[in-house]
């Protein structure tokens, strides 16, 4: 155990991890990244991996560009290994209002300087012939999008901070985050106490937990997310295209012969993790199997394969939902020195790197090298949220992850 550090990392998912990184990267801090579980636990190692680089505003889009070259320069910036594969995506619409917001991306798209296209639906389904074309109105090809093995980030890039000198705390529970006089002080751990005058809040699910614990509130719910990988399917290669089918919110990509696939549910389940209890691991959260099969049932007529394909499988974790739907990055107003990393909206290990680099830089210089001010928890100050409306505005950025209108 230490007793000072220049920055304490609370939490060793893709986004804490990610900032220790590149925070060791600097050189000459001392940088401790601590956990209450193993490292890369948790919520990380459970995704999807799946990159979407069409997003709803242009400042996403951007970051996303950067996160595709971070993910493929991954290994030769870590040293850590990280399977990814270009694949590319296609993007389903089957109601005409979900058409003019494949129009409405295809602009978006091309001014941003992605690699799209409009795609007839009997093309799209030559490209994955595990498609069907009946009741497809419009069809986005998506060249940029691409996978990666999510159990390989988080670990990989804790893996990396290490070797650049960050030391790694792994079972250590911080309690509390100490401020005086408006100013981190110290972080109280269940190994002791540590001096440090910067903390940042990548405690994923816990990170409103950890938050109250010194008063300081972050409106995000932790929210379940579940996924299936299928036994290997006849012609499954992995290079296919991922498929999402917007009003369904159910998506699909190629996984160990077979496919992943998992849905967007209305009416997700959130949890309150002071419920959950403190020694609460994410392998253990109750599972429903239940709101896949719906889901496979009600895209049926585009992936008929998710009726008879067998569960090799089942798996979820508890990423943060917000109510405007985009991250929690940045400094908490009105204490100097408490940074969050959070408020992932289940797509935070793919922009993880660029986060990481961003908070690192705007720890360290003042400022982030791009205006992120649509993320920083600044914009939460003259907002409050009962539990009711947070979870009402979460939900409905949950099940329109795909811009379905
Ligand atoms: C089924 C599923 C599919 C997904 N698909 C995708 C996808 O395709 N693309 C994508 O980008 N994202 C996806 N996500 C979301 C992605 O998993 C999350 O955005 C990302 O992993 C969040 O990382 P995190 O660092 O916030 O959380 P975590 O990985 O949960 O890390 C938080 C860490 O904080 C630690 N911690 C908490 N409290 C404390 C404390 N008091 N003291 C010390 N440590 C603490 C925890 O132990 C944990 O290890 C998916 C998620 C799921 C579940």
């Amino acid at each position: 155990m230490i007793s000072k550090a220049d920055v304490v990392v609370i939490g060793s998912g893709g986004l804490g991890a990610a900032t220790a990184y590149y925070l060791a990267k600097r050189g000459g801090l001392t940088v401790a990244l601590l956990d209450k579980h193993d490292i890369g636990s948790q919520t990380s190692p459970r995704a999807a991996g799946m990159v979407s680089c069409v997003r709803k505003g242009d400042l996403m889009i951007t970051l996303m560009k950067d996160a595709c070259r971070k993910i493929e320069s991954f290994t030769e910036e870590t040293e850590q290994p990280l399977d990814w594969v270009h694949s590319g995506s296609l993007k389903i619409a089957r109601r005409p209002q979900d058409a003019d917001v494949i129009a409405a991306d295809l602009q978006r798209g091309k001014r941003m300087g992605l690699d799209v296209e409009e795609i007839s639906p009997g093309a799209a389904c030559h490209l994955n012939p595990f498609l069907k074309p009946a009741g497809v109105v419009a069809a986005l090809r998506i060249g940029d999008d691409r996978y990666f093995d999510p159990a390989q980030v988080a670990v990989g890039f804790a893996r990396g901070a290490q070797t650049k000198g960050a030391i790694l705390l792994p079972r250590t529970n911080v309690t509390e985050i100490i401020i005086e006089a408006g100013k981190v002080t110290a972080v109280q751990t269940t190994g002791g106490q540590i001096r440090t005058p910067v903390v940042v809040d990548a405690a994923g699910a816990w990170t409103r937990q950890v938050a109250e614990a010194s008063d300081i509130s972050v409106p995000l719910v932790p929210t379940r997310q579940q996924l299936i990988v299928t036994e290997p399917l006849e012609g499954a290669r992995s290079d296919l295209p991922m498929v999402r089918i917007m009003d369904a919110a159910v998506y699909i990509r190629p996984c160990q012969g077979g496919f992943l696939w998992g849905v967007y549910e209305e009416g997700p389940r959130f949890f309150d993790m002071k419920v959950l209890g403190p020694a609460f691991d994410v392998k253990d959260m109750p599972l429903d199997v239940e709101v896949l099969w719906r889901a496979a049932e009600e895209v049926k007529a585009q992936l008929l394969f998710l009726q008879t394909a067998k569960t090799r499988e089942f798996r979820g974790g508890i990423p943060t939902m917000t109510a405007d739907g985009h991250h929690i990055l940045g400094p908490a107003p009105a204490v100097k020195g408490f940074f969050f990393a959070s408020g992932c909206n289940v797509a935070g290990l793919s922009i993880s790197p660029t986060f990481g680099e961003a908070l690192a830089a705007w720890i360290l210089n003042g400022q982030p090298p791009i205006d992120l001010s649509p993320m920083s928890p600044a914009r939460f100050s003259n907002k409050n949220w009962s539990e009711e409306q947070l979870q009402r505005d979460a939900a409905w950025q949950y099940r329109h992850f795909y811009g379905a209108v």
